[in-house]
């Protein structure tokens, strides 16, 4: 039996094992998706007994994702972005990857989004970090607007044709641009929107990472101004997708993933 796994603190939420576990059962595969917490610090031991232990591929989750880069032979964007959310342990070599990337590019392209022109990202942490290095990859020109306004400098620096905004130039820099991403954790825990009602127009793809709720404040109001939306699930899918692929070569069940997921949120 393959064994896959999370790391991370908390998981006992986690949607990647009904995920993963519906492909491996779409599939046919003897395999197993299970969930660890490690004690805070042990990303690198963590790495370790999995590999010796004989695990086949682990995703990295809070608090470990930066910390595991030290552990891996990290690919280059997962090096660029400085985080680490999918382990491989084959050829003899544990290697780090960062599908939340592609996760989002690929959400976009699965929705029929063109990624040319402009992206607003909002958020520079985790998330933000990887898709905007994912869209500037695409091509896209990109505009990160934090509310800490030196943490997007900062990732503007790193960034290929990327500036640096605070959340006040979020009105301005959205009348110009085609994608808009939120990478903030805001619209979790309450009804609000992290880029005001008025800024969202019919030209716009809105992807919004947050997928608890599903529907945001955010994907409502731009739902209204007949923006193209994109809920944060489909972020979710393609970066266990990514990974899925990644561990086992062979081609994921992206339907048989998608529908354990959304019967979950
Ligand atoms: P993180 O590294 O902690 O970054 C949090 C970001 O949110 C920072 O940019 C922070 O700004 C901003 N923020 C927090 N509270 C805010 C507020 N009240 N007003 C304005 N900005 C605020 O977290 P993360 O890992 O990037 O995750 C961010 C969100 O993306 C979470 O909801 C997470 O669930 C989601 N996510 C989804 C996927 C997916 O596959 N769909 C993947 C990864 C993450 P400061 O820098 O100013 O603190």
């Amino acid at each position: 039996m393959d064994v896959f796994g999370l790391i991370g603190t908390p998981v006992e939420h986690s949607l990647s094992p009904p995920m993963h576990e519906a492909a491996y059962e779409q599939l046919g595969m003897d395999a197993r998706y299970v969930t660890f917490e490690p004690p805070a610090n042990a990303a690198a031991t963590a790495i370790e007994s999995a590999e010796t232990l004989g695990v086949s591929g682990l995703n990295v989750t809070i608090p470990f994702k930066q910390d595991a880069l030290d552990a891996v032979v990290p690919d280059p964007l997962a090096e660029r972005i400085g985080a680490v959310n999918t382990v491989g342990f084959t050829g003899g070599t544990v290697r780090g990857y960062n599908t939340d990337a592609v996760g989002a590019v690929r959400a976009l392209r699965e929705h029929d989004v063109s990624l040319d022109g402009t992206a607003v990202v909002v958020g520079a942490g985790g998330a933000g970090r990887a898709v905007a290095f994912g869209l500037a990859d695409e091509g896209m020109a990109v505009r990160i607007a934090n509310r800490t306004v030196e943490r997007a400098h900062e990732l503007a620096e790193a960034v290929p044709d990327a500036t640096g905004h605070g959340l006040d130039d979020l009105t301005a820099l959205c009348r110009d641009a085609d994608v808009l991403v939120n990478c903030t954790s805001v619209g979790m825990e309450k009804d609000v929107s992290p880029v005001p009602a008025e800024a969202l127009h019919a030209d716009l793809a809105v992807l919004d990472a947050v997928y608890s709720p599903l529907d945001t404040r955010l994907l409502q109001d731009a739902r209204k101004m007949e923006a193209t939306t994109v809920d944060g699930a489909w972020m979710l899918l393609y970066q266990g997708v990514e990974a899925f692929e990644r561990w086992t070569g062979a081609t994921a069940p992206v339907d048989a993933m998608n529908e354990a997921l959304r019967t979950r949120l």
